[in-house]
């Protein structure tokens, strides 16, 4: 074959999100867990292989906790998810069984990793869920990490090079995704993949374009110059000048169109979020701490429709004053120039533990003592944080919320305490709010059945659709098994919110969404519809919800 002449070479392959680049072809072998392992897999001293592979896991986990945290803030609240589901496949009692039950067979711990990674995502491929399949590559992933913290490995950037490029591997891991140097890569195509994989949900956040599936590419074609087309789902290695000119054409056309939609949206800061019948829908921002608090002013946004004000408490190691507790609501005050702030009381317990709360061992934590339980638990504890949200009225507009809410007793005994800390507060000459605004969540499917009673208790709801789609499908949010039953199951969650909304307005009060849902623009109109008042979304959200609601009816 001539391979000066070859041009215009096609390969086809599912697209996982928009867009085309053109540049040069990289190709990347990772080495597999297999071939990380080059300790003998028979060693003499069982005892050290346990430890070994202790430690590696421990390592591991703190390793995946980093790559949350950094996914958290590069990319969003969803797309770090993956990464605590990494975190529950590596503590699924399965796969550490699994584990040190192949160590027990006098095995190295590399080997041991080695077979228990494999049988295990042997198993989830098998499975006709192409959703579960999927996560094969999670637990590859898993076990890479698990192999280099044994070898004690280093991560290394997965290309050198000065010039940005196309990447080409076979496959690509989730944590190596988010570690992609973006400014350096300019797309990637994988031979394998599905678009179902969080590598492909990861590159659709980071708006990569991406083409998956495309199988077994020769590496003669490194550097080669190729067009990736996404949205056509196709890869043209070494195009002619014809075939480059007709792709530069329509690259500027979509630049050109994307900068005028990036214009246009900016154009819609700060200006109301109406629909074409004259709704008006406040566009809030989720805030998890300060930073995003700045991210979500850039946005736009017309308050914080819900402040995750476990931050504080996740980053110390020792309950928080109330004066701290203040200073750090005051902080975010200051941000954001008078807007409204909703802070949500403690949600501790579940998936978000924290050692010195002390807090019981649980089979079911999702079904456990967390938030508002723990609160009317530890009133002490509570009034604090009631106490500084307060303190933190008298500057500015501040309203409390109450999460996990079932029932009007708990409503009312959150009440009292609030009631009871103002006149402690009156007594002390300390001022807040005396109007403050008074909200609960709406997360399970008893608080939605309740919504009329509730109603009459409180001004406001909003409504934490992650929660409410667990409880109400019974599908665990941090189970990768069933985590994304709620994609296909939105309907009794969208009936439930519409017997809150109406139930809330017949008593004058509002209603708003803060769970995921509140961003997916396939439901925009539906809530319009309800009459729901306000969307809550995090702040990479807020102005393409903003546009979303000017759309609608
Ligand atoms: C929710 O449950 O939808 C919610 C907004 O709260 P969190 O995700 O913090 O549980
Ligand atoms: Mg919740």
């Amino acid at each position: 074959m001539g391979q000066a002449k070859e041009s215009n070479i096609v390969l086809k392959g599912i697209g996982i999100s928009h867009g085309k680049v053109g540049g040069k072809l990289r190709f990347f072998k990772r080495r597999s867990a297999t071939q990380l392992s080059k300790r003998s897999a028979f060693p003499s001293d069982p005892t050290l292989e346990k430890e070994r592979l202790t430690e590696a896991i421990q390592a591991t986990k703190e390793q995946i906790e980093h790559l949350h945290q950094q996914t958290l803030l590069k990319i969003g609240k969803k797309e770090a998810e993956i990464f605590e589901i990494h975190a529950m496949l590596l503590e699924d009692e399965d796969f550490t069984d699994t584990l040190y039950a192949e160590l027990s067979t006098q095995q190295s711990a590399e080997a041991a990793v080695k077979n228990a990674s494999e049988q295990y995502a042997q198993m989830l491929s098998r499975l006709d869920d192409p959703y579960l399949a999927a996560r094969a590559a999670d637990i590859r992933d898993i076990a890479v990490r698990l192999q280099k913290n044994l070898s004690g490995e280093r991560d290394e950037p997965l290309i050198q090079d000065s010039v940005p490029y196309i990447l080409v591997a076979d496959d690509l891991a989730p944590s190596e995704t988010v570690s992609l140097q973006k400014d350096m890569i300019l797309g990637f195509v994988t031979f394998g993949g599905t678009p179902n994989s969080h590598t492909s949900i990861l590159a659709r956040a980071m708006g990569i374009p991406a083409l998956v599936g495309v199988g077994e590419i020769d590496n003669r074609f490194d550097s080669s110059y190729a067009i990736l087309d996404a949205a056509q789902g196709s890869l043209t290695i070494a195009p002619d000048e014809t075939k480059l000119s007709e792709f530069q054409k329509a690259l500027e056309k979509e630049n050109e169109i994307a900068r005028e939609h990036d214009r246009y949206l900016r154009t819609l800061i700060n200006k109301k979020a109406v629909t074409r019948s004259g709704r008006k829908i406040l566009i809030y921002a989720n805030v998890g701490d300060e930073s995003e608090a700045d991210s979500a002013i850039l946005n736009g946004a017309d308050g914080i429709g819900l402040l995750r004000s476990e931050f504080l408490y996740l980053s110390l190691d020792r309950y928080p004053t109330e004066d701290e507790l203040l200073e750090a609501y005051e902080a975010i005050q200051s941000k954001m120039q008078g807007k409204r702030i909703i802070i949500r009381t403690l949600d501790i317990g579940a998936d978000k533990k924290v050692s010195y709360f002390d807090l019981p061992e649980e089979i079911n934590p999702a079904l456990g003592f967390r938030a508002v339980r723990i609160c009317l638990k530890r009133e002490d504890l509570f009034k604090t944080q009631l106490r500084a949200i307060l303190r933190a009225s008298a500057s500015g507009s501040v309203s409390v919320m109450i999460p996990m809410i079932i029932s009007v007793e708990e409503v009312r005994r959150c009440r009292y305490l609030l009631e009871e800390c103002k006149k402690e507060l009156l007594r002390e000459g300390k001022s807040f709010d005396p109007k403050i605004e008074f909200g609960i969540m709406i997360e399970t499917p008893a608080a939605a059945i309740m919504s009329e009673e509730l109603a009459a208790e409180v001004d406001f709801f909003s409504v934490g659709t992650n929660d409410l789609t667990q409880y109400t499908l019974a599908a665990d949010r941090q189970n990768p098994f069933v985590a994304n039953l709620g994609e296909k199951n939105s309907e009794p969650v969208m009936r439930l919110i519409e017997h809150a909304a109406n139930a809330i307005h017949a008593h004058g009060g509002w209603i708003g969404i803060c769970g995921e849902m509140a961003a997916d623009l396939r439901l925009t109109q539906r809530f319009a519809n309800m009459g729901i008042d306000e969307l809550s979304v995090s702040p990479p959200y807020l102005l393409g919800v903003r546009e979303k609601v000017t759309e609608c009816k």
